[in-house]
């Protein structure tokens, strides 16, 4: 018995230490992981397809990165899992890391019921306990797999052979807090070191991996076949701007309402996406779709309050005019819209429809996520509405119609990532549409029908726009032909800032002058130009940065702000996530 349990059936705890001091009772202490024991149905084997098992054989083959390139439904964990069950035949250990958001029940399901308890499910929603008890399992040798996010990576294995990472276009991957490592450069140089295999895998490729892969730095493995032979759903485009002269001002277009009124009435599901991401404060004119954007950077320029435009790139400022610069409408505003609003709107629209929306705010508790997905999944409610937390991983077999309110919210978003973070999204969301027997439809709306990432995405063209995005890249400069070097300066006091970041700028650009391959941008304000009454300023270095140039920069920014680093903190990102 647990000791303390004796005193519950009545035996005073000064008997039983008694007892136990002269030897009647003996104590023994044993360990006891609170992992999730919960019981899986067994997830079978399915038969490979002849390009999953050439992904399969031609990975296995030898040490190395490679880039596994396969469209949504392609059957890519399938060769995760043969990967791995052909790791452990050998002894070896394997992690599969997954965006946080991608760690949904169902993937859960999928491993756990192949491979039983040999698993450790290690992401940010463990409480520190069970982390602790998992990251023993591991160093004992109890388990063989990790799934995780980026940290699990470091979970002390002792024959780690393969690491696979999914989605490994997601800048989940990359810290933001110190150490400011990113994932795949880690598992990359740990796959070298113990001669194993580095899987990057994803249905859109981020076009850094894709450009390696094309300069042979990488191996490509392409999966074209969907291994479930179902088709891939129709995608329709609609150009807002008519919707507009035809008079209809709400958020969701005439063909959108329409199907949606279809499918509540053939009581199929519907997902509603809307992938705001961050701050979406750019300008556009809602009649022809001109957006305000930098002429120095061709990034869209962030609303301020003052009425001004700003690029925070390069600090560049416009006044915003009252009439569109292109069509002279007056239909120039402020874009943005909140899951909220969209939940309004389909209650007014659907009064009797069952409504469930998913965002931050709502799957804030432990399990939220969870619960909410399982109700979806048992239809008790028709129409979901979510951010980008929805447009991955999730497999409802009842999904037959998929809405992308807002393309232009991603595609606007001042970073030079935008078309490609776009293209990513539309493709993912629209993979959550007829993945059943029914066939899927996916509406994207948007004020700018012709961009070639959302014509791409429509047209389930990856290369065609890989071929045009890298082509941008290369003219503009912007990575992986360069890097971004990004420092950010805070400080509470307004004043000491602006003063000592102006100089540090002068110095740093007179030090830079002697790469002509490296430019300096700014100082100018953050856009979060303020988190907790700390003003925060940036400065951006752009080219060919080498280490010994970081370090150089570094080391120049420590001499120069010696005397105020109490008053002013500056945090240093080569290659950041997001220049906010
Ligand atoms: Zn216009
Ligand atoms: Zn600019």
């Amino acid at each position: 018995m647990i000791k303390a349990d004796l005193s519950k059936v009545g035996f005073s705890l000064s008997s039983v230490n008694t007892l136990i001091k002269h030897g009647f009772l003996s104590v023994m202490s044993e360990n006891d992981y609170r992992y999730n024991i919960e019981e899986y149905e067994e997830y079978k084997a399915k038969k490979l397809n002849e390009e999953q098992e050439y992904a399969v054989n031609k990975i296995s083959s030898s040490s190395g990165t490679y880039l596994l390139h396969g469209i949504t439904g392609s059957g890519k964990t399938e060769v995760f899992l043969e990967l791995i069950r052909q790791n452990i035949e050998k002894g070896h250990d394997s992690i599969v890391l997954l965006p946080e958001i991608s760690l949904t029940p169902q993937m859960i399901e999928r491993f756990k019921g192949r491979f039983g308890k040999d698993i450790t499910i290690f992401h940010s929603r463990l409480s520190d306990g069970e982390r602790y008890d998992e990251w023993h399992r591991v160093k004992n040798g109890k388990v063989k797999i990790a799934i995780g996010a980026r940290s699990a990576l470091f979970l002390p294995f002792k024959n780690l052979k393969l690491v696979v990472i999914d989605e490994e276009h997601e800048s989940t991957y990359k810290s933001e807090m110190n150490p400011k490592y990113n994932a795949k450069e880690v598992a990359e140089h740990l796959m070298e070191k113990n001669q194993g295999q580095l899987v990057l895998a994803s249905a859109t490729p981020s076009v850094e991996s894709f450009h390696r892969a094309e300069k042979g730095e990488i191996e490509l493995i392409t999966l074209h076949k969907r291994a479930t032979n179902g088709v891939l759903p129709s995608m329709d485009i609609v150009d807002m701007r008519d919707e507009l002269m035809s008079g209809n001002r709400s958020i969701f277009s005439r063909s959108l309402l329409e199907k949606m009124k279809e499918r509540l009435e053939q009581k199929e599901q519907i997902i509603l996406f809307l992938n705001r991401r961050g701050f979406s404060t750019f300008v556009s004119c809602r009649s022809c779709g001109f957006v305000f954007k930098c002429d120095n950077c061709d990034i869209s320029m962030t609303h301020h309050r003052d009425n001004s435009l700003m690029c925070h790139q390069c600090g560049a400022r416009k006044y915003l005019p009252k009439t569109c610069p292109a069509c002279q409408s007056k239909y120039i505003k402020q874009f943005g819209t909140g899951t909220e609003k969209v939940e309004e709107s389909v209650r007014k629209f659907f009064p009797n429809a069952r409504v469930m929306r998913m965002d931050r705010d709502t799957t804030r508790q432990k399990n939220s996520y969870e619960n909410m997905y399982n109700d979806f999944k048992n239809n008790e409610f028709d129409i979901l509405i979510g951010t980008q937390m929805i447009s991955k991983g999730l497999d409802f077999k009842d999904v037959t119609l998929v809405g992308v309110l807002a393309a232009d919210l991603s595609l606007n978003m001042p970073d030079y990532r935008a078309s490609e973070k776009t293209f990513q999204l539309i493709t993912q969301v629209a993979g959550r549409a007829g993945r059943g027997d029914k066939p899927g439809d996916v509406i994207i709306q948007t004020y700018s029908p012709e961009n070639f990432a959302i014509t791409s995405a429509q047209s389930h063209d990856y290369m065609g726009f890989y071929k045009r995005e890298v082509e941008m890249r290369e003219a503009l400069n912007n990575p992986p032909f360069s890097k971004f070097f990004y420092l950010v300066f805070t400080s509470e006091n307004e004043t000491l800032l602006m003063k000592n970041i102006q100089e540090l700028g002068g110095v740093l650009r007179k030090h830079l002058a002697k790469y002509d391959n490296i430019i300096l941008l700014g100082p100018s304000p953050c856009i979060i130009s303020k988190i907790k009454n700390n003003y925060r300023w940036q400065i951006l270095v752009k080219g060919e940065i080498q280490n010994e140039i970081a370090l150089e920069i570094k080391n120049l920014i420590q001499n120069e702000m010696k005397s105020v680093y109490k008053d002013i903190k500056v945090s240093m990102d080569l290659n950041p996530n997001s220049m906010m």
